[in-house]
């Protein structure tokens, strides 16, 4: 049997098919986060149909849709509860009436870095644990948690998501949260162009002609011994570093895995992070492994597979 998995991410979509667990199509598009969700049903509906035809699949062998949504989700009854600037009338949106008229399908619907998780944790680097985070640092930063086998969600469905907006700087920046002094609000892309224009010397850097101030260029150019990317590279490093000793304090985790477009360059990131950690971590029982994602472009296609076969309750062993 097959699934159709959504993951909706502020710049892109990836849709995918997988059978039995495996990913046999995958298609990707453009987002237009700020238009809204509905405008984007209809070009998803096209690719789907596409997608079936191309791989000669029946709509009756598909057991439904995983769809992973930017915002939070209530994921018992299937709603976005809340979105942060992008697809904003997601709340007004009803995706289990839209898959159930066009292809009478069941639709799961969960917050994206929960269900990156779960693909992770059922597929990728953290199979075999029972406690584990996830932090995402790309455009934003996000986190989920599960602890004891058990996917953490809270009475608000909040829990473990807020990861990017734990406070890492009390007399920082205004985050697009509302809180001040995020982790995300202190270092991740959206905040970087910034950053790197508030250091006294970005006028003699050589960032200064770069024409996009991200990541990638921040570490081009601290490789290069550019002053300005060492410096604003370290305070990242330390913000993340701060933010994950907080995680590992609330949530209690055996393994943090690490993804997102920033950990292209892990070979930095992570010895710098894992000896902050075993250095400034609270966890008398042993050292938190620090792991980057095996899956970063598409642990959220694998997890929304998980997420239709066990909100069904078929059987991960007896996969039909
Ligand atoms: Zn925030």
């Amino acid at each position: 049997m097959f699934t159709v998995t959504i993951d909706l991410g502020g710049t892109t979509i990836k849709i995918g098919l997988l059978r039995s667990g495996q990913l046999i199509d995958r298609q990707e598009i453009m987002a237009k986060s700020v238009s809204g969700l509905s405008v984007q049903l209809l070009e998803l509906e096209t690719i789907i149909n596409m997608m079936l035809q191309s791989n000669q699949v029946r709509v009756n062998d598909v057991l439904g849709i995983g769809f992973s949504f930017p915002g939070l989700v209530d994921s018992s009854r299937n709603r976005i509860l809340s979105t942060n600037q992008k697809y904003d009338d997601g709340p007004d949106t009803d995706l289990t009436e839209w898959a159930m008229e066009k292809w009478s399908w069941p639709l799961f619907v969960e917050n994206d870095a929960r269900v990156a998780l779960l693909g992770e944790w059922q597929f990728g680097a953290g199979k075999g644990y029972n406690d584990l985070v996830q932090i995402t640092l790309g455009t934003g930063i996000g986190s989920a948690v599960v602890i004891d086998g058990q996917l953490l969600k809270g009475k608000h469905f909040q829990a473990g998501n807020l990861g990017g907006h734990f406070i890492v700087n009390h007399k920082g920046t205004k985050c697009t949260c509302g809180n001040i002094g995020c982790m995300e609000a202190e270092a991740s892309t959206w905040r970087l162009p910034s950053l790197l224009k508030e250091h006294q010397g970005f006028d003699k850097s050589s960032l200064k002609n770069e024409t996009i101030l991200d990541f990638k260029a921040l570490f081009h150019h601290s490789g290069m011994g550019d002053k300005v990317a060492k410096d604003v590279l370290d305070y990242c490093l330390s913000a993340w570093a701060a933010g994950i000793i907080t995680m590992i304090h609330a949530f209690d985790p055996e393994i943090i895995i690490l993804s997102g477009g920033i950990m292209k360059s892990s070979s930095v990131i992570l010895p710098f992070l894992r000896e902050k950690v075993n250095e400034q971590a609270w966890t008398p029982w042993g050292k938190v492994k620090l792991i980057k994602a095996l899956f970063p472009d598409s642990a959220s296609l694998y997890g929304g597979d998980y997420l239709v076969r066990s909100s069904l309750k078929i059987n991960q062993n007896n996969k039909k």
